[in-house]
């Protein structure tokens, strides 16, 4: 059995150390503790090792005190009959409307429906009204996937195993939490695909110490030459590919492993970026570039905000070495994303590149507003950035960054929910339709069958006329009861326009008929 991780890593962890927030941390600890007390995890551990554990998490990414006293609370009130209002006279309603919105994106479930995956996606991310709702789900769960070795039944620690990575490492990758997104990967991999880890393991295994030589003298050159040339300030880091990354790889290179040279990759943090293009000159002088694997994200940042130089050397013994060049505060961001600006206010770490990652993220999920917005941050219709927007933005990164998080938030909700509706299957199945949409159209987008035998619908358990306009979330179940058949009136009141495509197909069909 082990102990909950103890309150003074958490406080450790925290990148805002003044009184009042370490005062609410610890008061959550606290609370969580007792009303976890009677509970244990399927390990056998204290339920509490749980929160602690996903605290510290969000602790490390940089969150604030409440997402952070919200992580030890998430599952007072579901799993200890906590009331909400016991939350909110002791923390305030800011920590209990992220508890509560943690405790509804618990509610969705992952059905493994292809089609309907990118909208589970879309949808998780709207439901979460506040954007630190979704990262606190993102380390719960990386807890919980780290654990899935001690969840009962085989069924069930695929289906989380899955829903790990089809939902939960895509929207961290999306918010450009790199550390999140791989360590969710490779916690799920085993139980989603057991064969092909087992598989990807070996490979990996095989390569292991050659490549860690490699890197050692290579390394140690690079070092050497970064110095002649007037280089002294800068760290280097090893950075190993994740087994699933990995993994996904090797499949599109019909796993030939000897055609990946990004298994190990070298970072090296300077402080300035211009010392980074400094380096990408050196380390060119040094050893030959692999052609068209030069990629200049500095300049062109990706679309989660990710920002390095990377390049391919030959390594001069018939092999090659990923290396990415990156400042400090690009490193945070690379590994935190979205996490490490949210909180930053405080502590002023350099976030000149951040907001632009933040803003790039919605951008993705968000197509209208690409076009619209897009244009005061110097991005263009395609996504590029120019580089004297790109200069400009950084001037003014610091203001930008304060108000970012509700920029997102804000844009995320008007935005989303003004084009389209999320309802549910009775089982569940996440359907995607548009503003205003009807029990009518949501049947035909189930399946035509469905929409021509049709007589009723129910809405969240009651009754409602086929015109009911459907809204987020609705729970929608549509009645068979013969003689089901579309009208003029269904053609009438549908707004799509499959739904209206398939019922004049019926009313043909059954003019025919007569
Ligand atoms: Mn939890």
């Amino acid at each position: 059995m082990i102990e909950a991780r103890p309150l003074q890593n958490i406080l450790e962890a925290m990148s805002s150390k003044n009184d009042a927030s370490l005062a609410l941390v610890s008061k959550a600890y606290e609370f969580a503790k007792e009303a976890h007390k009677d509970q244990k995890r399927f390990s056998g551990d204290p339920y509490f090792t749980h929160p602690a554990e996903v605290a510290f998490l969000l602790a490390q990414a940089g969150m604030c005190p409440e997402a952070i006293s919200a992580g030890l609370v998430h599952d007072t009130i579901e799993d200890a009959g906590t009331k909400p209002k016991a939350i909110e006279q002791e923390f305030g309603p800011e920590v209990l409307s992220l508890v509560e919105g943690v405790t509804k994106l618990g509610t969705l479930r992952y059905r493994g429906l292809e089609r309907h995956t990118e909208s589970l996606r879309k949808l998780f991310a709207a439901t979460a009204k506040d954007i630190r709702v979704l990262i606190i789900k993102l380390m719960d769960r990386l807890h919980n996937a780290r654990t899935l070795e001690h969840v009962p039944r085989a069924e069930k620690r695929a289906r989380i195993a899955q829903e790990t990575l089809e939902i939960y490492a895509p929207i961290a990758d999306r918010l450009g939490m790199s550390v999140a997104k791989q360590e969710l990967e490779d916690a799920a991999f085993p139980f989603a695909y057991p064969k092909e880890y087992e598989k990807t393991r070996e490979l990996m295994k095989e390569r292991k110490n050659e490549n860690e030589k490699r890197l050692e003298k290579v390394e140690k050159d690079l070092k050497r030459a970064l110095a002649e040339a007037g280089l002294r300030e800068f760290r280097t880091e090893a950075r190993i590919k994740g087994l699933y990354s990995l993994f996904r790889k090797l499949e599109r290179k019909h796993w030939d492993i000897g055609k990946i040279y990004d298994i190990r990759a070298l970072r090296i943090i300077f402080p300035t970026v211009a010392d980074c293009y400094t380096a990408l000159g050196v380390i060119h002088g040094e050893w030959r570039p692999v052609p068209g694997k030069i990629k200049d994200y500095i300049a062109f940042p990706k679309p989660n905000g990710y920002q390095s130089i990377h390049t391919t050397v030959y390594t001069g013994d018939g092999s090659a070495l990923e290396m990415q060049l990156r400042t400090e505060a690009m490193h945070r961001e690379a590994q935190y994303g979205i996490a490490s600006h949210l909180s930053y206010k405080e502590t002023q770490g350099g976030t000149a590149q951040g907001s632009r990652g933040g803003l790039e993220w919605i951008r993705q999920f968000l197509p209208a507003w690409r076009r619209g917005a897009g244009k005061d941050v110097g991005v263009g219709p395609s996504g590029s950035i120019s580089v004297p927007a790109w200069v400009k933005e950084l001037a003014r990164a610091d203001t930008a960054a304060e108000g970012a998080s509700e920029e997102y938030l804000d844009t995320l909700k008007s935005d989303f929910f003004s084009h389209r509706v999320f309802v549910f299957t009775p089982k569940g199945d996440v359907i995607d339709l548009p503003l205003s949409a009807t029990p009518i159209d949501f049947a035909y987008a189930v399946h035509s069958d469905l929409g021509n035998r049709m007589s009723g619908a129910r809405v969240n358990g009651k009754l409602v006329s086929l015109d009911t306009p459907l809204r987020n979330g609705d729970m929608v179940e549509i009645v068979t009861k013969p003689p089901g058949r579309p009208t003029r009136k269904w053609h009438d009141i549908a707004k799509t326009s499959m739904a209206k495509k398939h019922i004049r197909a019926a009313l043909a069909t059954q003019q025919k008929k007569r």
